[in-house]
């Protein structure tokens, strides 16, 4: 197995990290993710965006038909690390989840409509398919889409949960039921405008002070044409969009600068007066860091080079997600034993050990547990589909 980019995509890469050199601004990009969160959105990140659309570096794996370049998802994958290295913006769920979907099974008119805005980083997408009681069984969703045929389309009304951007996206891509009786046939994916009357946006604070939403829908009316392909077909293209979408998801660059953070901290500090770099504990500690790193590293690679031979990554992604995800938290927590009680800090307080990186990091990494599927279904997954394993056991 070789897992080493090849001389195409290593130039690209390099020539990705001499645009963000030349373009580099302290108002969208902040190596300390935590600081400068995903889901807070500023005009300058919007500028940003256009900055990577004129590269043609937005949707270069889309046909060329709707604007793309036909390269290779790897492409997608090394300038995702590459923008999060420098904790740059990245392509939003437009590109990939919506983009990809509308391409395979969108109307002509949502393909006039959304495609050359995607393209183009002009448009933002909020997704809604979790609701109070469908998380991790989210095709339980309830929210209800019923037929209104004098006027052509669906009325929606309900209650979605955790959905993250709605308070600044333009577009709701919100999955609900048009059918009952049916579990995850009875699904439908639907484009509505964050602005619509009858949607209600109130804002739920994390742990990690990351704001999600909740949203209610009162009689929102969506006409025929923003039905994502056929009805009743909605959990099949939101299974479809996971899969595809499996080239952006959570990158390593975070966790690197963050022990990279560390080990500077660790090589300068001093605790009751003795170097912390001389504590064969934290030495021991870091070590182990640096290493677990590289299997995350690799778990990623795994997950991109089955995706590249043309099979469902389900099982690598699952390893990769709960790997990397609790890794985060490791990092956090080996950070707090190392500083002491100064490692409780937060952010802005006078003595706080790395302005209180560490603090915020230790709240903000569980989130990352819990979105995108938690820890418990990922071992799920792995040991179900990856193991073999019965359900009950
Ligand atoms: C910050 C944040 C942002 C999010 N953004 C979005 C978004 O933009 N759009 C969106 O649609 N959703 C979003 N989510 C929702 C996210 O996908 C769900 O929170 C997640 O899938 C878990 O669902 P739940 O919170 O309802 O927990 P539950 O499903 O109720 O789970 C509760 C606990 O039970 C465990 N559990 C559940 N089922 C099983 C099982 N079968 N076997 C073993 N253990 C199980 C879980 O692991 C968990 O520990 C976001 C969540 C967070 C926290």
């Amino acid at each position: 197995m070789n897992f080493e980019l090849n001389p195409e995509e290593r130039d690209f890469e390099l020539e990705v990290e001499r645009f963000l050199a030349a373009n580099h601004s302290d108002d969208v990009m902040d190596a300390n993710p935590e600081q400068l969160s995903q889901t807070v959105e500023t005009p300058a990140k919007r500028v940003f965006m256009g900055k990577l659309a004129k590269q043609g570096w937005l949707g270069m794996s889309w046909p060329e038909e709707y604007g793309g370049a036909e390269r290779a998802g790897i492409y997608d994958f090394v300038l995702t690390e590459a923008l999060s290295r420098v904790g740059a913006p990245q392509p939003g769920k437009g590109v990939g989840i919506v983009g990809k979907t509308i391409i395979r099974h969108g109307n002509p008119r949502l393909k006039e409509t959304f495609l050359p805005q995607i393209i183009r980083g002009e448009v933002e997408f909020a997704i809604g398919y979790s609701e109070p009681a469908a998380g991790s069984d989210a095709a339980s969703m309830q929210l209800r889409a019923t037929r209104d045929d004098a006027r052509g389309g669906w009325v929606l009304s309900g209650h979605k949960i955790w959905t993250t951007s709605a308070h600044f996206a333009d577009w709701y891509w919100v999955g609900a039921r048009t059918d009952p009786a049916s579990k995850h046939g009875g699904i439908t994916l639907f484009l509505v405008p964050m602005d619509h009357a009858g949607l209600e946006i109130h804002p739920t604070w994390t742990i990690g002070d990351e704001r999600t939403n909740e949203v209610y829908f009162d009689d929102v009316f969506v006409e025929d044409d923003f039905v994502v392909g056929e009805v009743g077909k909605g959990w099949t293209y939101i299974c479809e969009a996971l899969d595809l979408e499996r080239f952006a998801m959570l990158p390593v660059g975070p966790h690197e600068m963050k022990i990279a953070a560390l080990c500077d901290w660790a090589r300068n500090a001093s605790r009751d007066g003795e170097p912390v770099r001389d504590d064969p504990g934290v030495r021991s500690v870091l070590a182990r860091l640096v290493a677990e790193l590289e299997v995350a590293r690799m778990l990623q690679r795994k997950v991109i080079s089955e995706a590249l031979k043309g099979r469902i990554p389900t099982v690598q992604a699952a390893m990769y997600k709960l790997f990397q995800s609790e890794l985060g938290q490791r990092v956090a927590n080996a950070a707090l034993d190392m500083m002491g009680p100064a490692g409780q800090l937060k952010p802005g307080v006078e003595g706080a050990p790395l302005d209180g990186r560490f603090e915020r990091s230790y709240r903000y990494t569980v989130v990352d547990t819990v979105g995108g599927g938690t820890s418990e279904i990922q071992k799920n997954i792995i040991s179900r589909r990856g193991l073999g394993l019965p359900k009950n056991f």
